[in-house]
């Protein structure tokens, strides 16, 4: 078969292989990639994932894109390499289970996704004699698990910036601490200013002769990864053919087009539901067919989810036949009505989030944190509608506790234990430079600290 090709969601660029789309990020018509068809797995291939560890779950799934690409031999090492760590799956009452996708090296599930982009965005680079600098802003967990995937990557470069006082302790130090080819800025200033910055570098012709790319979240080679734990999960819960659950708490919902990709291949898939905290454009959509952005975006003890226009809708709206621009602008409705059967979605407040990881706690002695809580209580929400009836069903944590310990002892009287990777972390001395939020001081710094020598 053809190697599938990525089309752009405004549908005014050609469309590109995998290689380019993952170089490029976004499409020069500001469009999303996305597969123009989608390889599927029969039956017996999925069913075959049940006796076999992730990382070989990951090549199989990840090879039906990189055929021309890279040899089968070095995507199955690099699959190796990158997952190398646990993905727990607790039980937590009949079929219910939640999958912890927080112990790789930064805590969060961004890690899946990083480490793979990390690895084959070097190989290009090599492949091509060429030199690159990751340019990034964050609000905590992007920025850490980037930094940690590149670092000390040959010719990569990497730049984050953070808002000096949104980020938690734990999370700057897993960015802070690195060093080597890792430069931290901390700006005095929101995350919004910090976003600001790297778009004006972006587009700054001052800045034209260096090499920038974002490696930001509507990236394709960062959403292809997430669809394999969706795999994997139904490997060790769901029976062959069965269909599961999942909800995933979901901010640019680029995790959530994980669960579609998986089931767009074939993974039988009974709901997936995307659970939001305050920031409810998408279930409102869901629910009225009227899509309305939340400007500015609402803050929310789950930060990493602080999205008002989740850039991924335009892929999902795109899946469902309709048309949506990257301002959020629809110019086709979807077919809602498809959209309703296959996916869930709600909102939940600060207040429930909290009482969710106390009732949690209490009732099975398993700790979630912010983000995870409200995967779970989305869930709750939607068995309100139908009735689980003994399917399978996983609740996504997408954190680590220990990310956010005051937060954790202020909910339920205890700090969470610590895990042994980001107890060594918060030992180690911090290195950052720190900045007010004005663009010109920010080109003056990067053209003094990347220009070639
Ligand atoms: C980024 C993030 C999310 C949201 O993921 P999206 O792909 O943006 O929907 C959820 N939880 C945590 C902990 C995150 O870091």
């Amino acid at each position: 078969m053809s190697a599938v090709l990525f089309r752009s969601t405004n549908g005014q660029s050609p469309p590109v292989t995998l290689r380019e789309a993952f170089l490029r990020g976004q499409a020069p018509d500001r469009g999303l990639y996305f597969p123009d068809r989608f390889p599927t797995l029969t039956a017996e291939q999925i069913a075959a994932f049940a006796g076999l560890p992730y990382a070989e779950i990951a090549f199989r799934v990840l090879s039906c894109y990189t055929e021309g690409m890279l040899p089968a031999a070095d995507l199955k090492a690099i699959c190796r390499e990158a997952y190398n760590f646990e993905i727990p799956l607790e039980k937590v009452h009949d079929r219910v289970h939640v999958m912890r996708l927080d112990q790789g090296p930064t805590a969060s599930f961004k890690d899946f996704a990083a480490r793979m982009m990390a690895r084959l965005m070097g190989r290009f680079l090599r492949e091509d004699g060429r030199e690159l600098t990751i340019l990034t802003a964050t609000s905590g967990d992007t920025g850490a698990a980037v930094a940690h995937a590149f670092h000390n990557v040959p010719g990569v470069r990497v730049v984050v910036l953070f808002p000096i006082d949104e980020v938690s302790l734990s999370q700057r130090k897993l960015m802070t601490t690195l060093g080597d080819n890792v430069r931290t800025v901390a700006i005095d200033g929101k995350f919004d200013d910090c976003q600001a910055m790297v778009k004006r570098a972006f587009a700054d012709p001052a800045l034209g002769h260096l090499p920038l790319s974002s490696a930001n979240s509507i990236n394709i080679g960062r959403l292809l990864p997430q669809s394999v734990y969706y795999f994997y999960a139904a490997s060790r819960l769901a029976r062959p053919g069965e269909p599961i659950v999942f909800s995933i708490p979901s901010g640019n919902f680029g995790d959530m087009m994980g669960a579609v990709v998986a089931r767009q291949m074939g993974l039988p898939v009974r709901k997936i539901v995307a659970s939001v905290n305050d920031n409810d454009a998408f279930p409102r959509f869901l629910s009225s067919g009227v899509y309305e952005k939340i400007v500015p975006s609402r803050n929310s003890v789950s930060n990493a989810m602080n999205v008002g226009h989740p850039s991924n809708l335009a892929r999902l709206v795109a899946l469902y036949g309709g048309r949506m621009d990257e301002q959020g602008t629809l110019h086709q409705q979807p077919n809602l009505a498809a959209m309703r059967r296959d996916l869930f979605s709600s909102s939940i407040s600060d207040d429930r989030t909290r009482e969710t990881i106390r009732e949690v706690w209490n009732n099975y002695q398993l700790l979630l944190e912010a983000h995870g809580a409200v995967a779970w209580a989305g869930f709750q929400d939607w068995q309100k509608t139908e009735p689980l009836a003994g399917s399978p069903a996983v609740v996504l944590e997408t954190a680590n506790p220990a990310k956010f310990p005051e937060e954790i002892e202020q909910t339920i009287g205890f700090a969470p234990d610590v895990p042994p990777s980001m107890e060594a972390t918060n030992k180690m001395p911090e290195h950052f430079d720190r900045m007010v939020a004005d663009y010109e001081a920010f080109r003056s710094y990067l053209l003094a600290h990347l220009s070639p020598s």
